[in-house]
């Protein structure tokens, strides 16, 4: 089947973004099933507040 770029909108801030051929090639290969549901920015967004968390290290699982 062909892939093709696919639009996403996103969660967090309803904007839509491209899920490229690229990516899903990517999340194949990574074995990832679900989509993303964020955008980038917002998922660079999410991953840059996670960090600057202070120092507790303590995830919810
Ligand atoms: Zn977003």
């Amino acid at each position: 089947m062909e892939k093709k770029d696919k639009t996403i909108v996103c969660k967090d801030c309803g904007e839509e973004f491209v899920f490229t051929v690229g990516e899903q090639e990517f999340y194949e290969e990574k074995g990832f099933e679900n989509e993303p549901t964020r955008c980038k920015e917002c998922r660079d967004k999410r991953k840059s507040e996670r960090n600057s968390r202070r120092p507790f290290n303590r995830e919810d699982r």
